[in-house]
């Protein structure tokens, strides 16, 4: 089921663990592209660069329409956690929003839905936009268990609560993160379609307002087909967000015709 109204389409650059500050070069392409009042209207667009080059983005970002948010954030607000960095810390130098649940947080550092679930929670806390990433593994889906998986990941890494527009998804099938396959507009639709059903069963009219992203091997040569999906409401896109050519034509492409 779609929302009754349309989504602003998102589109989400994820630099990673990429990037020294010689790297804002091609930030300050896109924030020069989206100066301007005609490209690409009604898109939002974000980046989520390394923790380092957050407050100098969220300068150049300034006056522009390009937002910033972090990678991932600690559940609590302060503490000795050496290392980790609290949503507070994000919005204080500049962001708008963090990713957490990532699948590359969740493989490479242990990161369970419960974790999610409560880095999700501290990016409300903090007034971020909370985007949370799902997705089954290729062996889930051969299995033929990947709208189990994501259903099970969507419950537990969500807060008990959201309210309107404070929250975004990213259904990221592990096996289509950077390897330059993307899951098909079929098997996409289903599990959108399914997400889109669970939000509202769990939150109501604010399970409307949920963004729906998809994100795996997004370019922009496949960027107009995806968005064509029933309940793709914007992508989170890793490698082709590096290059500014290639996030400008992704995100012109979001834009939502006549
Ligand atoms: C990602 O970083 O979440 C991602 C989808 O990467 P890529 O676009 O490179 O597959």
């Amino acid at each position: 089921m779609a929302p009754a109204h349309p989504l602003r389409p998102l589109a989400v650059g994820n630099w990673k663990m990429h990037g020294l500050k010689a790297a804002l070069v091609e930030a300050k392409r896109v924030c020069d592209s989206l100066r301007t009042a005609s490209f690409a209207v009604g898109v939002e667009a974000m980046i989520c660069p390394p923790a380092t080059l957050i407050d100098a983005l969220a300068r150049e970002a300034r006056d522009t329409r390009l937002l910033v948010g972090g990678q991932d954030c600690h559940a609590k607000a302060w503490g000795a956690h050496t290392g980790d960095i609290a949503a507070e810390m994000l919005k204080d130098a500049g962001a708008s929003a963090v990713i957490v649940g990532h699948s590359e947080r969740r493989s490479g550092h242990g990161e369970r839905d419960g974790d999610v679930k409560a880095k999700a929670a501290a990016a409300h806390r903090a007034g971020l936009l909370a985007i949370v990433c799902i997705g089954e593994t290729e062996g889930e889906r051969r299995a033929g268990r990947a709208l189990e998986v994501v259903g099970r990941q969507l419950a537990g890494s969500l807060p008990d609560s959201i309210d309107a527009g404070d929250t975004a998804v990213a259904y990221e099938p592990v096996w289509a993160i950077g390897t330059g396959m993307t899951a098909t507009a079929e098997a996409i639709a289903e599990v959108h379609g399914f997400l889109r059903q669970a939000l509202l069963d769990a939150f109501g009219r604010a399970g409307e307002s949920v963004r729906i992203l998809y994100g795996g091997s997004v370019k922009p040569d496949n960027v107009s087909g995806l968005m064509a999906v029933a309940n793709v409401n914007g992508a989170l896109i890793g490698g082709a967000s590096l290059k500014s050519e290639d996030f400008l034509a992704i995100i012109a492409a979001m834009a939502p015709r006549g």
